[in-house]
């Protein structure tokens, strides 16, 4: 069946009584019981499937898993209360070991970074950072590297400049270096891609972004093949970063129309992207369907026809004169951006993306913030550049909500 058929049907289950619920019941239940203890004992001993403790596995929950699981054609799939808590199990479940090292792409989300240097550097794993967009760079890393890399970090589509790696070229060179490879598909979503099918090891969503997409709660997800589903078992048991039922019933709610969702926001995020370009106010459009950007044809044939996801970067012409090429000082460029957000009436400046609502975010004072000058030069993040989620509204009302805020 196809993807948006599956997303409405995936992991709903029958009851076995005499009715159906339509909608998987939310069971706020923390632990379960039998009518005999050798069921029990079955259970502990893994001779059957079941549930013991909410800790463990939770009907709600086992229910969004499996629907994910469809999506992204595994069979193995793990529900968190965060991204960040799915992140770090799938982390500890490739299993660095003091001495290794994990190789994350420069520019992944700033948390990721933040988590490796403050949580798994201080326990003597070794972190290198490096321009992964580089096929070259990636080789490089794995055969110089004095220590072995045990793991390697992408995101599908990066953060905030939409760089597309080739996925199927990076697996096979960190397979053929024997490292694993974790993918953190959060911008692409399953209805872009699959990266189990191209070769990663480990597959992160943020599920409060487009899983989810209301806005209205925080989960994460974590997908592998069968051989790695032990090790993150073990993990979200000993760890515990379980997502609460009722958070997950509202995740499985999300999911029914990620396909749709994902088809306006795509069609959306590209007429935003043309209007950018377009306009004699913005400096600089960052979006991967437009063929000006470098990544449009790997995005192109990656991802399905006419879509290249929902996010729309962008610089903004805050020097007022068509000639001023000297860059302003980046208190001025801060308030001239503080400015023009201030004006947008519909779009909301939040941290968050990958929600029904627009929202916008400024990398300078958010995810950003922590770098000095020098890293946001290096990694190309100027003092004027946006992140715009775009979200299902009427596109039409979009581009007039930048319009009028630009001025013109
Ligand atoms: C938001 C996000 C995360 C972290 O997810 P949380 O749900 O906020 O913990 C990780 N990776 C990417 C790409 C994200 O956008």
């Amino acid at each position: 069946m196809k993807l948006a058929t599956r997303v409405v049907h995936g992991g709903e289950r029958r009851s076995p009584g005499e009715f159906h619920p339509v909608s998987t019941p939310i069971y706020n239940s923390a632990t379960f019981y039998y009518d005999s203890l050798a069921e029990i004992d079955r259970i502990a001993g893994g001779e059957r499937a079941g549930f013991m403790y909410g800790r463990y596995a939770n009907p709600t929950n086992q229910a969004l898993e499996q629907a994910v699981a469809e999506l992204e054609g595994t069979e193995s799939a793990w529900s968190f209360a965060s991204g960040m808590a799915a992140l770090h199990a799938a982390i500890l479940a490739a299993a660095p070991q003091p001495g290794d090292t994990i190789l994350c792409s420069r520019d992944v989300y700033g948390a990721t970074i933040a988590l490796l240097l403050q949580v798994f550097q201080p326990m003597g794993v070794r972190i290198r950072l490096a321009d992964l967009n580089q096929i070259e760079t990636l080789e490089e890393e794995l055969t110089q590297a004095a220590h072995p890399v045990r793991l390697v970090i992408v995101e599908t589509i990066s953060n905030p400049l939409l760089r597309v790696l080739d996925l199927d070229a990076v697996a096979a060179h960190v397979h053929a270096a024997g490292a694993r490879l974790l993918v953190d598909a959060t911008f692409s979503t399953p209805v872009l891609s699959r990266p189990l099918e191209q070769g990663a090891d480990f597959v992160v969503h943020s599920a409060t972004k487009y899983l989810a997409g209301h806005g209205d709660v925080m989960g994460g997800i974590v997908l592998t093949h069968a051989a790695d589903a032990p090790a993150v078992d073990a993990v979200r048991k000993l760890v515990g970063g379980m997502l609460g039922p009722n958070d997950a019933w509202l995740i499985l709610r999300g999911l029914k129309t990620l396909a749709l969702r994902m088809e306006r926001q795509c069609a959306n995020a590209r007429r935003v992207a043309e209007f950018l370009k377009g306009h004699p106010e913005i400096d600089a459009v960052y979006f991967p369907g437009l063929p000006e950007h470098p990544d449009h044809e790997q995005a192109r044939r990656q991802f399905p026809d006419g879509m290249f996801g929902a996010i729309v970067s962008f610089e903004v012409n805050v020097r007022k004169t068509t000639d001023g090429s000297a860059d302003l000082p980046t208190e001025v460029t801060r308030e001239r951006i503080f400015a023009f957000v201030d004006r947008l009436k519909l779009i909301l400046p939040c941290t968050s993306l990958g929600d029904v609502q627009s929202l916008l975010q400024y990398p300078l004072i958010a995810s950003h913030r922590s770098l000095t000058p020098k890293q946001r030069r290096e990694a190309g993040i100027r003092d004027n550049l946006l992140r715009l989620s775009v979200g299902i509204e009427d596109a039409a009302d979009l581009i007039e909500d930048v319009k009028l805020a630009l001025g013109s």
